[in-house]
């Protein structure tokens, strides 16, 4: 096996494998369940169960493992082997459809935000034949929802699934009414864009801020950063290009449709681009997106960084969400259509997106919210906290022609009417032309670049689901009742425009005016994860998530409650590595090296007829008064940061971290890379940005 052709997706059971190794009724019984959701018989389940297990031994697997992934934001598996005795000491080895579909599992120390208190102990995980299984390893994983025995979800994919039926539902109400009789099905389509860092694991290993935060705590700019440019597309280094080839290979052989892989702005940050696929099938390829990084990174002797911020003063990383809506009948929605009546569904698509990002600015807000995100957004490199659409000049003169009721163009003295009127042609330039947007407009897609890199994507596409879902509803229900169609969808696009052009923006998102701007047009701006969260219970967020049974009202309280709880156990974690790093670490350094300077002063003065040592005496001064002060603030952090932990209330103590206990590490740590610029570098107790930054070589 050789060619990428012969080996892509030879590690998953997937059609070509079905068709082969299942009877043809099981193969159709499977295709029914995979494409119109039907469940599958015991009977049935127990001869795709088999196949797999055979399937899966030839390949050298011993174990399966339903595959989940719980509100951790990352996946979890616990594995069983296929042995069974058979009676005289020997094994055979087995795989039911039982098995296959439904696990149970004890998982009672995943984040369950109260709900298993509440509802049922126990949960257990449930199949998801339309993500098909693979091999990793020695292991079958089969992905799967997680469920509480009550139907309550404890993961990020049952509601991602729920949200893509709710807009599968919408979306073909609209259809209808254009006439598009043949679609039968309609799915969004994701392409998830991954940044991350590749440092060395020597350097990695010597700092604890790394190994137990994923960023560094402390640490002076580096004598050279991005401002050259120079990284950005950049040919690639031989070990990094080592790196990337290992890591397609083993991406390809899991069916993950790698595609495209370039250095980013930041020196050692790169991307991983794949080709776009159905949602969740891209969510549950992003997880093993990160996964492959990570442990390749291992075997290179490297580290892959995912966290959004791993470097304060250099760009960090997000994950650029690519999303679109498409038919069974292979027709992208968002693509601009070639005659009046497709246009005109264009333009419908287009303005319940614009409604929904609107409506529901603070759903996406909190989508991509966490203690690791807050550093990136709004930090001058990656999109604002505030939500805004960017379309470009050609659709937004369009829209303005629409919503004013005026002529459109120089030659056109005509009124644009929608549904009569062939739209201008506008250029498809799927270039970004405006990187600053948070949501952009890409030519046939729009670009949500606020997920942060070490997110699960799914969050996000669940709010972009449902909100598009709930607006399509009013819409069909507008539209359907209507006396004359095509005026009330004139009408309709004209009022939707109307109602939502405040969050449309092509200016620069990174500029101060935009934030005063976004603020006059009474857009939220929500700079940290406590702001955004204080939103996530607000009525008509209930109303949206429980009216399309997305969640329940109790289990929206579970999230909310669970990333309140993982945003202060974050600030903790991170205020606690730095007190020891500057107890243990950073502080005797400098002791260490004011009692060499001292050393050195007073046997110079012996040696020498000059009056004084200017280098080491005035070093002395400065840096003993600097690590005094640096003893101070460290006492601050540390008083902080057990008062934090005091309050009892989650809410509350993430108000207390992002208002004491933040701006304390930060107080810290200026000091401390202050004197990291002053102090000798064999004497400093951790590689520095610069061997962090540019030690892959
Ligand atoms: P760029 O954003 O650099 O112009 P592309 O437009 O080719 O590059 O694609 C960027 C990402 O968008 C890729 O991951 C790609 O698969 C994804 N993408 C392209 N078309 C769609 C679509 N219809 N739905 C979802 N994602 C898409
Ligand atoms: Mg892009």
């Amino acid at each position: 096996m050789n060619t990428v052709t012969e080996y892509f997706g030879c590690l998953v059971f997937g059609d070509a494998v079905m068709r082969e190794k299942l009877p043809k009724e099981t193969y159709r019984a499977m295709q029914r369940t995979i494409k119109n959701g039907k469940r599958l018989d015991l009977e049935v389940a127990n001869v795709v169960a088999n196949a797999m297990k055979d399937w899966a031994i030839e390949k050298g697997a011993t174990h399966f493992t339903h595959w989940f992934q719980p509100l951790t934001g990352i996946t979890a598996e616990k594995h069983d082997s296929f042995i069974s005795p058979n009676g005289d000491g020997k094994v055979i080895m087995e795989f039911s459809g039982k098995e296959l579909v439904r696990g149970e599992s004890d998982a009672s120390s995943f984040p369950s935000g109260g709900l298993r208190a509440t509802f049922e102990a126990r949960g257990y995980t449930a199949w998801d034949p339309t993500s098909y299984a693979f091999i990793k390893g020695k292991t079958l994983y089969i992905p799967t929802a997680f469920c509480s025995y009550g139907g309550e979800a404890l993961d990020k994919k049952t509601p991602l699934l729920r949200s893509m039926e709710r807009i599968n539902k919408q979306v073909l109400r609209v259809l209808k009414l254009f006439g598009n009789d043949d679609v039968t099905t309609v799915n969004t389509t994701v392409g998830a864009e991954q940044e991350y860092f590749l440092i060395t694991e020597e350097t990695y290993t010597k700092r604890q801020d790394l190994l137990y935060t994923g960023r560094t705590l402390f640490g002076a700019k580096s004598l050279k950063g991005q401002e050259l440019d120079d990284h950005y597309y950049g040919s690639i280094k031989p070990r990094v290009a080592a790196f990337m080839e290992e890591v397609n290979e083993e991406l390809w052989k899991l069916g993950v449709l790698a595609k495209t892989e370039h250095n980013e702005a930041a020196p050692a940050q790169h991307e991983l681009a794949p080709i776009f696929s159905t949602t969740h099938i891209a969510c549950d390829h992003n997880q093993l997106i990160m996964e492959v990084l990570r442990n390749v990174a291992k075997r290179h002797g490297l580290v892959c960084l995912l966290h959004e911020k791993p470097f304060a003063g250099v760009n960090g990383s997000g994950k650029h969400n690519n999303w679109s809506i498409s038919t069974n009948t292979g027709v992208n929605l968002l693509e601009p259509g070639e005659t009046p009546y497709e246009n005109a569904q264009f333009l419908l698509f287009l303005c319940a997106i614009m409604q929904a990002v609107d409506d529901y600015q603070d759903l996406l807000r909190i989508a991509v919210a966490s203690a690791g995100n807050d550093h990136r957004l709004g930090a001058g490199e990656a999109p604002p906290a505030v939500v805004s659409i960017f379309l470009g000049d050609e659709l937004n003169d369009i829209l303005e022609a629409i919503e004013t009721e005026s002529p459109y163009g120089a030659k056109e003295q005509e009124l644009l009417r929608v549904g009569v009127h062939i739209l201008p042609k506008f250029p498809k330039d799927t270039t970004d032309r405006n990187r600053t947007s948070p949501f952009a407009f890409t030519g046939n897609k729009f670009e949500f670049r606020m997920v942060g890199a070490s997110a699960s994507i799914s969050d996000a596409n669940v709010v972009l689901n449902t909100a598009v879902a709930e607006v399509l509803k009013g819409f069909a229900d507008r539209l359907e009742a209507a006396e004359n169609f095509e005026s009330e969808l004139h009408d309709l696009i004209r009022d939707t425009i109307r109602s939502h052009k405040r969050i449309l923006f092509n200016g620069n998102g990174y500029d101060d005016s935009w934030i005063t701007e976004a603020e006059r047009r009474g857009l939220m701006n929500l700079p940290t994860t406590p702001d955004a969260l204080a939103h996530f219970l607000d009525e008509k967020n209930i109303r949206l998530f429980t009216e399309n049974a997305i969640f329940s009202e109790a289990e929206l309280r579970s999230r909310s409650e669970i990333m309140h709880e993982n945003y202060c156990k974050i600030i903790n974690i991170e205020a606690v590595t730095m007190i020891d790093m500057a107890q243990k670490e950073i502080l005797p350094a400098v002791s260490r090296y004011l009692k060499l300077l001292s050393e050195t002063a007073v046997s110079m003065k012996a040696a020498t007829t000059r009056a004084t040592t200017t280098f080491e005496t005035e070093l002395i001064d400065t840096l003993s008064s600097l690590n005094a002060e640096a003893y101070s603030k460290l006492k601050t952090l540390t008083r902080v940061t057990s008062d934090a932990r005091t309050i009892r209330d989650y809410t509350a103590r993430s108000h207390f971290y992002k208002d004491i206990v933040i701006p304390a590490m930060a107080a810290l740590r200026s000091i401390c890379d202050d004197m990291e610029t002053m102090t000798a570098k064999d004497m400093w107790p951790m590689p520095n940005y610069g061997d962090l930054l540019f030690g892959v070589r």
